[in-house]
This record gives C-alpha cells, structure tokens and sequence, in this order.
C-alpha cells in the first residue's frame, strides 16, 4: 500500500552537487500528485531542491498538507545552510515532524553547528529527525574522519538535537520503495 509521497517543491538550490540526483531525469516528466494520492497518504517528504529556499511559500505549503486529516507526518529534506538561513528569518521551524539533514559542504556543517547552538530545543521537540552524513574518502562527500569539528557536530546532533546518524555514500539513483511515490508540486520553482 503506498502511504509516503516524496513531494519536489523546488528546483533551487545554493549548492552545486557533482552528483545531485536532480541532473539525472526531467522535472517535467514527474508527475503531479492527484486528488486521490493526496487523500490517502500519511507521510510527505518534501524535496527539491533546498525547500527552506521557498521562504513563506514553504510554510503555505506544509499548512495546506496539514489540512488534509490523513497526513500524519511532514518531513522536511535539507543540506542544512538554508535551513539555518531560514530559522534566522523566521524564527521558528514551519509545522512539520522532522527533518532530514544531508550536509554536502563546509557551509552545511558550519550552519548545522549553528542550529545546534541556536534551536537544538525545537528539533528535539519534533518526532524524527536524521543526519546523514556523506564521507569523504568515498566519491564526493565532505565529512572528514580526521576533522574533530566534524565529529563534534555530529555527536551535538545525536544528542542535543534528536537526530539519528547515517553514514552514506553518493548514488546517482535512489530507487522508491514499494510504498513510496515520487511527485512534484505544479509550480515548483
Ligand atoms: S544540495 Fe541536494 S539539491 Fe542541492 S545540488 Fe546538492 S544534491 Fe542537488
């Protein structure tokens, strides 16, 4: 039974990964979430993109999934740099149940320092959050073995912030569980 959309909200981003999946295929060609998806799934995972680049947008958006009673959970993916640019904006998170963290530059593991320091209370608050963490010596990570800061970060994250830590490599192709689909938003950019 398919109950977890992941939603494509934007295809901005400040990043430029060698890798970025979203090279791989047409935006175009996925499709748009229909009536009946959206009224039987409980978990939205929203992606881009950065989505924290939408601003307000994203907060209209989490809302409008929230009027729907049969969404349980709203997730947020980031690489963390907007994620932090946002909360310094906005203050608080928009109305979701976690977020999923996947630092790609130095800029990222700065900014997640700086959540930590900032909002660590606010992310524990919330149901799941994850960090996957990309390893340098494999493709094209940044998480250095031999850098403390790093691993400091990391362990702040675990603890003060309620996140689960992955270790990962790059892969150009994720393929969607059973239950899983994949849709973008009409206006996505
Ligand atoms: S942060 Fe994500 S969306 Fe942005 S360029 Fe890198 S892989 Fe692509």
């Amino acid at each position: 039974m398919i109950d977890t959309m992941h939603l494509f909200v934007t295809n901005k981003c400040s990043n430029n990964c060698p890798l970025c999946c979203n090279k791989n295929y047409d935006i175009e060609k996925i499709p748009l979430p229909t009536e009946e998806e959206l009224n039987s799934i409980e978990n939205v995972f929203l992606t881009g993109g950065e989505p924290f680049l939408l601003g307000e947008k994203l907060n209209k958006i989490v809302n409008a999934l929230r009027s729907r009673k049969n969404i349980k959970n709203i997730y947020i993916y980031t690489s963390g740099y907007e994620c932090f640019e946002y909360l310094k904006k906005f203050e608080n998170l928009p109305n979701i149940n976690g977020i999923n963290f996947s630092p790609k530059t130095d800029r990222d593991w700065n900014a997640l320092a700086r959540i930590n320091f900032g909002w660590s209370q606010d992310f524990r608050n919330l149901r799941s959050n994850r960090l996957y963490v990309f390893i340098k010596e494999y493709d094209r990570g940044t998480f250095d073995l031999d850098n403390s800061n790093n691993l400091d970060i990391i362990s702040e994250a675990y603890f003060n912030m309620n996140c689960r830590v992955f270790f990962r490599v790059w892969m150009n192709n994720i393929e969607s569980r059973p239950n899983e689909i994949f849709r973008r938003l009409e206006n996505y950019d």
